[in-house]
């Protein structure tokens, strides 16, 4: 993937996600793999009116090829996913109404959801009775610790689509621009549903 190429794409998935309210006051970061390293929002800039020069470009280790801002600290978490998991060319960073208090509601460390056709939305997902499971970790502003946290997780159990951050946000990968925003929309939508299938019928048809 070009650098440009990435940018412009990630300008417009800022528009869109800032539309849809789930990234708040500056919140989340989006990233996408490119040829050296990746590029990433820089911090502190409304997602809705991202331009070039509110990125910043990156090699394999994180360190910096060009760009004037401040990454955020979660760049390492951006930096770590790539490291992790080879088929995530692009991941977004937000911080949705429903992702925040859902991965709160759910005190377990893994959200599983089953019975909705909207699963679909994620690759690999072919059934309504499939049981889409997302971790959830705590929420540390030790984003190191937060990264290795994730590593030992992938492990023995490998991210696939997204993980939680408990009373924080989501991120989602994709293999691709595309598919990163239709992970994230199928996500968001599932996520509101579970709320709302939590308000009616209680937390416990969950654990
Ligand atoms: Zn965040």
């Amino acid at each position: 993937m070009q650098n440009n190429t990435a940018i412009s794409q990630l300008i417009e998935a800022g528009k869109w996600v800032s539309q849809k309210g789930w990234v708040p006051a500056t919140g989340g970061n989006f990233s996408s793999r490119t040829a050296s390293g990746f590029v990433v929002t820089a911090s502190g800039f409304d997602k809705g009116q991202l331009g070039t020069h509110t990125f910043i470009e990156l090699d394999h280790e994180g360190n910096r090829i060009k760009g004037a801002g401040n990454p955020s600290a979660e760049t390492q978490l951006h930096l770590g996913m790539y490291k992790l998991i080879p088929h995530a060319n692009v991941v977004l960073h937000t911080h949705s109404v429903a992702a925040t208090v859902l991965s709160r509601v759910i005190k377990s460390h893994t959200l599983n959801l089953s019975g909705y056709e909207m699963q679909k939305s994620l690759s690999g997902v072919t059934s309504h009775l499939d049981t889409l499971s997302i971790p959830i970790f705590e929420n540390d502003q030790d984003i190191e610790r937060l990264g290795l946290l994730l590593s030992d997780h992938h492990l023995h159990t490998p991210i696939e689509h997204a993980v939680l951050i408990r009373g924080h946000g989501v991120y989602v990968v994709g293999r691709n621009y595309k598919e990163a925003l239709r992970h994230l929309e199928g996500l968001e939508f599932l996520f509101s549903c579970e709320l709302e299938r939590i308000k009616i019928e209680g937390i416990e048809a969950n654990l």
